[in-house]
């Protein structure tokens, strides 16, 4: 009997459009002998659209669109589906969230899939929740005693109702240059880089925008290393890659709309490095308590020391994004690496039971 797939894609986020992308490109991989694929598309207001089972891939992403049901509430569906594959003693199906950002990476549409009781991807509600955070998963690194860069945080309240003490306590305990981010976001959204006090209120004012909680880090000049794992309780490292953005740093334009960044793979780095980077990406990952896939990235300084950056719980899935491409290079193509989380899910599924 074939393996049925809900395969979740688009959503409520910043990050939609790369989530349809990917989502065709996942479809495109899979062997439709092996799967029963359902895609389920969430719209931008978070309305979620259950489709046919797929006869076979769709040629085009512009077909993929137009068999959208769009009168069909799909979590209803899906949940009735649950219910009698349940019911019926049938073999249950998947959920494969192709989700980034809100509502996907962070916990919440997880949170569902545990009330579901059913087998899905990736990581779960804890590991989504805290890597989505940026203040909250460097509190835990730093508690697990994993080397990073130092960082503060405020909310919004705290700013408003002293905005020259945060800046002081900035420059008093990180200094020049420092970036700002959003403590909830990805694709650098939201994120700058300060080499004043200036640069600094226009930045807070920024990243305010995207969250109430900010967090500001050194700024360390470095090259920048990514390494991707698979696997639940004994993940599996690939080779480690570097980016290099032609940009300042690695901010949205670099990542979506230049593509004149280089990635390198594998990464040019010592073998002792890449022993380090594994050695805390592994650290990072039992932290976290992840569980399927993580991209862990990396700042190496000019004397050699290897520093976290983030752990990413959903990283960009497409076949030119780092995380796949990373694996490639390991010797585990697109195709097989959908298949190996697929069964890792149904793994982590297993051991709750
Ligand atoms: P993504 O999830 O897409 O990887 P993100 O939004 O979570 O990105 P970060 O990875 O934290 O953001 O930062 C984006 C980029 O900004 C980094 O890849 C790097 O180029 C630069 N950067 C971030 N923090 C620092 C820092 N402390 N020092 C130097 N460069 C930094
Ligand atoms: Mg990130
Ligand atoms: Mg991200
Ligand atoms: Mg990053």
């Amino acid at each position: 009997m074939k393996k049925r797939i809900y395969l979740l894609y688009g959503g409520k986020s910043a990050e939609h459009e790369v989530s349809i992308r990917t989502a065709f490109s996942v479809i495109c991989a899979l062997d439709f002998t092996k799967y029963e694929v359902t895609p389920v598309y969430i719209t931008k207001d978070g309305n979620w659209m259950k489709r046919d089972v797929l006869k076979e891939p769709p040629k085009t992403m512009d077909e993929l669109e137009r068999q959208l049901n769009r009168d069909v509430n799909g979590l209803i569906e899906i949940m009735r589906d649950i219910a009698q594959a349940k019911e019926n003693g049938e073999q249950l199906p998947i959920l494969f969230p192709l989700l980034h950002g809100t509502n996907g990476e962070d916990g919440t549409v997880q949170g569902l899939f545990e009330i579901l009781n059913i087998p899905f991807v990736g990581n779960g509600v804890l590991a989504s929740a805290a890597g989505m955070d940026k203040v909250i998963m460097k509190n835990l690194f730093a508690q697990a005693g994993l080397p990073q860069v130092k960082y503060v945080s405020f909310n919004r309240f705290e700013w408003e109702k002293n905005e020259d003490g945060a800046y002081d306590e900035v420059e008093k305990k990180i200094g020049y240059p420092c970036f700002v981010k959003p403590a909830n976001l990805g694709s650098s959204v939201g994120i700058s880089k300060c080499q004043s006090r200036e640069q600094l209120q226009k930045a807070f004012r920024e990243a305010f925008q995207f969250d109430r909680k900010i967090i500001i880090e050194q700024g360390v000049e470095a090259r920048e290393i990514e390494i991707g794992l698979l696997g639940n309780e004994s993940p599996e490292c690939s080779v480690a890659g570097e980016i290099i953005p032609k940009a300042e740093f690695y901010d949205y334009k670099a990542k979506y709309e230049d593509g004149n960044t280089a990635l390198v793979i594998p990464a040019d780095i010592p073998n002792e490095t890449y022993e380090r980077v594994k050695e805390i990406a592994l650290k990072a990952f039992k932290v976290l308590d992840c569980s399927g896939l993580v991209r862990a990235d990396f700042f190496l300084t000019k004397n050699g020391e290897v520093l976290i950056n983030e752990i990413n719980t959903m990283p960009g899935f497409t076949p030119v994004s780092m995380y796949p491409l990373l694996w490639k290079h390991t010797g585990i193509d697109y195709p097989e690496l959908i298949d190996k989380l697929i069964e890792f899910g149904c793994e982590q599924y297993r051991e709750k039971e």
